[in-house]
């Protein structure tokens, strides 16, 4: 069976096209992942073309958009579709993350639209879920994760095409992570709201939230941790290597 390991690097409003194919030329010197594990990018949009361009000969590595509008084509000054995403080499898109949720106020409604476009697009579509630190603090957070789901996922049955980021707000950027036991706790309530709305069992749930190549190895050794998804630590080539030869 393929490893269903994956590394994604989350590069937020980092990284324009010249300094994306800088990175890579410098990464791809440096200890690569184990065969069969994917590594997945999400640069900002403009550099989507750059990054499909420089991993073009690389098999084990996928590009994606950030964010998705539902929409097809259109007047939608600032959106991009799946298919603008599909036309610069993108095989996968982020759906929810919480900059997205909580910076631009994204609802539940939208990220189930967007979810709905990406699969039905024929692309990875990687969801984001995850409680803030209040939420966590009132014992919310399987309540908050399992409304996240069940608004996205209700009615989709593309499984295979499915990951799941489970990304507490309040280790996001923070460097407080959630410790390994705590984040295998809530991949295991993750698991169980996806049974229950009829995805398989083997859909891929990944940890973000402070992931550095100390904590790594920790996180993906918890069973049911399927990969990581990191934004600061996945900005230096090295530091990112150093993530995606872990595990
Ligand atoms: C993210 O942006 O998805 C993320 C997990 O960021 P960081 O690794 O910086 O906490």
């Amino acid at each position: 069976m393929a490893d269903p390991t994956i590394f994604a690097a989350n590069w937020k409003m980092h990284m324009q096209p010249g300094e994306a194919r800088t990175f890579l030329e410098q990464f791809l010197t440096l200890d690569q992942p184990r065969p069969g594990r994917t590594v997945a990018f999400f640069p900002p949009s403009v550099s989507i073309e750059a990054v499909a361009d420089e991993l073009r000969e690389h098999q084990q590595f996928l590009v994606g958009a950030q964010d998705i509008y539902w929409e097809p084509k259109g007047a939608f000054t600032g959106a991009t579709s799946v298919a603008l995403a599909r036309g610069a080499g993108a095989g996968a898109a982020l759906i929810g993350h919480s900059e997205r949720r909580h910076v631009f106020g994204e609802t539940d409604e939208e990220t189930a639209r967007k979810v709905r476009a990406v699969l039905d697009g024929g692309l990875m579509a990687m969801l984001c879920v995850g409680e803030t630190l209040e939420e966590r603090e009132a014992g919310r957070t399987s309540a908050v994760v399992t409304r996240q789901l069940t608004a996205a996922l209700t009615g989709v049955e593309r499984g295979a095409d499915l990951v799941v980021a489970y990304e507490p707000v309040w280790a996001i950027g923070t460097g407080r992570n959630a410790t390994p036991a705590d984040a295998a706790a809530v991949h295991r309530t993750i698991r169980e709201v996806l049974a229950d709305l009829g995805l398989p069992p083997g859909t891929r749930i990944l940890y973000g939230g402070s992931v550095k190549p100390g904590n790594v190895a920790g996180l993906l050794a918890e069973e049911g941790v399927d990969g990581v998804l990191v934004g600061g630590a996945s900005l230096d080539p090295e530091s990112w290597a150093a993530i995606c030869a872990a595990g």
